[in-house]
């Protein structure tokens, strides 16, 4: 199907374009916060480098800075005659103190050429230099080195040592520098001058001092690593030992910048990703809507509105499917339906019941047939059914007959019983069948012969009907010709007598067809051609103009004539018929025209204006065919006649079926109480008669008394009894 194509692929489409927008989302927000971390990374990778390189540089502008400080000390005549002269005092304050005070340094020596500490303070408070003696012990290499660099001799400035160490276990800077004249006018052999050491612990006097001045990160020294995310750097001596690390609390500024852009990123993303998701949902939600909308398009372009089963496109699509699919699923046989005297209900009841009724047909139809069949309502009152499963005659029949009688009980409309019968063609698919047409054409052609037997049954098709339905093409061709010719068609007449037998009240009138080549064609066969072909309308005309210039010539004699329904549908009809019996001059209390209860039923509004225009001018009506119909009783009441005949089958039962004389008797005793008349057609025993007379029918029809005669023959008939006999009507 079209539309069902047409909505998944709308459907895929409406999914892809959600998922490319949702996956587009997705990766943007993905690669911008990617790429901002990446950026983050970087700018701390590369501030992490400044910072490490400035720790070197830091680490080894110490070695600089430490021997810087103690010149202003080491290089002036009074500090060089204090320690000559022991003035402890002069050196307290100029050396220990100031060194301590002012630059920090911890601990401060004055040690003499025989490695002696002369001069010993510990953060800027004297001590006896004994106290200190593994001082100079610990550092005896870094003094020997420096006297050793002096020994050689010095233009200005002296020679100076520093480097890092460790005292007691404790990581220091240790600087040595000799103490020297800055006049030049006191003087010391070179490599014997006393000599200045300072020492700065690696501790947090250090560290705060290297933050304020240095402007170095957080950081400590420490003998290990004590955490392994902070960035860390070896501090080594002079022989690439490690004597401390430095480490310290990085400055991130991408994690800063990060940190600080992230919030409004966020919640950039979250706002934008709402939107979108809003936005999505709108789609998504219309698309569905569309969807829908397309979905019931579809279900009313397949759908017939008022049953909801299949509507005929969607069931010839469905068959044709199935005819082109596999034996497997090839269907079997096919049902057409179509509903009896439902015209007369739509007309008496109203378009509504009509719909109604057509609903209720639909629902019980549906509980009827089986999963496995395909059922449709091909239009008006028609259904079919499609049988896919392998069905044998019998049970198709079955079926035919479980449906018959779900639609033959009453369905109530508007608090109304309303009566309907169905006929059902059938045709059974052999494999090689698989054309639709054909098989459909075959189907309603059984359709047609099962409403020609009698409605109300289920009929399977055979290839004789299909000559049937040749011969009936010809026969509509064969009386074309023949109502123009005028010598093939003749109106014979059957007296009607009776009580006494003897006495011959009229006749009726029945058309009669020799064919030149065919010979004689019962009406049997030809009327009903008539009848679908409209040609009913001229046959009709042709045999009432014959029964009226009859009649006009015998006057007191009662003509019946047999009227179709089709006839009497048309609202000209009667206009014509008083227009007739005027040309011709028959009195229209001589005719009588027979009518079955079809049109009755099938035709209510114009055939029964046209029956009571008639009446109303003194046309007889006679109900023919009676107890054949299904409602025969109930519409005596309704509609006036003035006759009833009872039909040939329940005569020809006579005397033997104690049935068929219950129904004959009953039948005569309500005509009677309604004031009806009563014939008895098909009379061909004396038995049956005097059973009939018994009974209490007033006039008789049949071959027990006389054939059907040719116009001249019932002349010679009425002109034995010159005296028109007192009519029993
Ligand atoms: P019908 O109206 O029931 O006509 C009576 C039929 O019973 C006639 O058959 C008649 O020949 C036959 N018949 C009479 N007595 C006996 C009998 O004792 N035994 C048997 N077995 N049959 C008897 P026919 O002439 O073949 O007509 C058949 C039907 O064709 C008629 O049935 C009527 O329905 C229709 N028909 C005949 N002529 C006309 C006509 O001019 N107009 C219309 N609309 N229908 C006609
Ligand atoms: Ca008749
Ligand atoms: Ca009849």
């Amino acid at each position: 199907m079209p539309y069902d194509r047409t909505i998944r692929t709308g459907r895929r489409f409406t999914l892809a374009a959600l998922a490319s927008v949702l996956a587009t989302f997705v990766v943007t927000t993905a690669l911008l916060a990617g790429f901002l971390i990446w950026t983050a990374v970087r700018i701390d990778e590369e501030a992490l480098e400044r910072q490490r390189s400035r720790v070197i540089h830091v680490v080894e502008a110490l070695l600089e800075a430490l021997p810087r400080e103690q010149q202003s000390v080491a290089i002036w005549d009074d500090a060089l005659l204090a320690i000559r002269n022991a003035d402890q005092a002069w050196l307290d304050i100029n050396v220990g103190q100031w060194g301590f005070s002012y630059y920090g340094h911890d601990e401060s020596l004055i040690v003499l050429p025989d490695n002696t500490i002369a001069h010993a303070w510990i953060s800027g408070v004297t001590r006896a230099g004994s106290e200190l003696t593994r001082r100079a012990h610990a550092l005896a290499p870094l003094l020997a080195d420096l006297r050793e660099r002096a020994g050689r001799g010095y233009a200005d400035e002296p020679p100076y040592l520093a480097d890092y160490v460790l005292l007691d276990g404790r990581p220091a800077i240790a600087s040595v520098i000799p103490v020297v004249s800055d006049s030049g006018r006191l003087h010391d052999e070179a490599g014997t001058e006393p000599l200045l050491v300072s020492i700065v612990w690696l501790d947090l006097d250090l560290e705060l001092r290297l933050m304020d001045q240095y402007l170095l990160e957080v950081g400590r020294f420490t003998a290990t690593q004590s955490r392994p995310q902070l960035p860390i750097l070896p501090v080594t001596n002079r022989s690439g030992r490690i004597v401390a690390f430095y480490e310290w609390l990085p400055y991130r500024p991408g994690e800063q910048l990060l940190s600080a852009a992230a919030p409004g990123l966020v919640i950039a993303v979250v706002i934008f990703g709402l939107v979108l998701l809003l936005m999505m949902r709108r789609l998504w939600l219309s698309s569905r809507d569309l969807e829908g909308r397309q979905r019931e398009v579809e279900r009313q372009a397949s759908e017939d509105s008022l049953t909801g089963l299949p509507n005929r496109q969607s069931f010839e699509a469905r068959f044709e499917r199935l005819l082109e699919g596999g034996t497997s699923e090839r269907p079997t046989a096919l049902m057409m339906l179509d509903l009896d005297r439902f015209k007369q209900v739509n007309d008496t009841l109203g378009h509504n019941a009509g719909d109604a009724l057509i609903a209720a047909v639909g629902q019980r139809l549906r509980s009827v047939c089986e999963d496995s069949s395909v059922l449709a309502r091909l239009g008006g009152d028609e259904f079919a059914i499609l049988h896919e499963k392998h069905d044998t005659p019998e049970d198709l029949l079955a079926l035919a007959q479980r449906i018959i009688e779900a639609i033959g009980r009453p369905f109530s409309i508007d608090g109304v019983d309303a009566f309907v019968g169905v006929s059902i063609g059938i045709v059974m698919a052999g494999t090689d069948d698989r054309d639709r047409r054909e098989l459909t054409r075959r189907a309603d052609i059984a359709l047609y012969e099962a409403k020609a037997a009698g409605r109300n049954r289920a009929c399977f098709y055979e290839p004789s009907m299909d000559v049937a339905v040749q011969s009936r093409h010809t026969i509509e061709a064969e009386l074309r010709e023949a109502l123009a010719d005028d010598s093939q068609l003749w109106v014979a007449y059957q007296p009607l007598l009776g009580r006494d037998a003897s006495t011959t009240i009229g006749a009726e009138a029945l058309i009669r067809w020799t064919h030149p080549r065919l010979g004689y064609v019962s009406p049997a066969n030809f009327v009903p051609v008539a009848e679908a072909s409209g040609l009913i309308e001229a046959l009709g005309q042709f045999v009432l103009r014959n029964a009226c210039e009859l009649g006009a010539r015998w006057p007191g004699r009662l003509i019946a004539v047999n009227i179709s329904p089709a006839q009497l549908r048309n609202p000209g009809f009667s206009d014509n018929l008083l227009d007739l019996l005027k040309q011709t001059g028959m009195r229209a209390r001589d005719l009588e025209i027979e009518i079955t209860e079809g049109i009755l039923l099938d035709d209510e509004s114009v055939a029964a204006a046209a029956i009571r225009r008639l009446r109303a001018a003194g046309v007889r009506i006679a109900l023919d065919d009676f107890g054949t119909g299904y409602s025969s009783l109930n519409y005596l009441k309704r509609y006036p006649v003035d006759r009833i005949k009872i039909d040939r089958s329940f005569i020809s039962q006579l005397p033997h079926s104690a049935s068929s004389a219950a129904i004959v008797e009953a039948m005569v005793r309500l005509a009677h109480a309604l004031g009806i008349m009563v014939t008895a057609e098909g009379v061909e025993t004396p038995d049956q008669h005097g059973l009939l007379v018994r009974m209490g029918c007033d006039t008789f029809q049949g071959f027990l008394f006389s054939p059907p005669l040719a116009a001249s023959e019932i002349a010679s008939v009425f002109a034995a009894v010159p005296d028109a006999p007192a009519r029993v009507a």
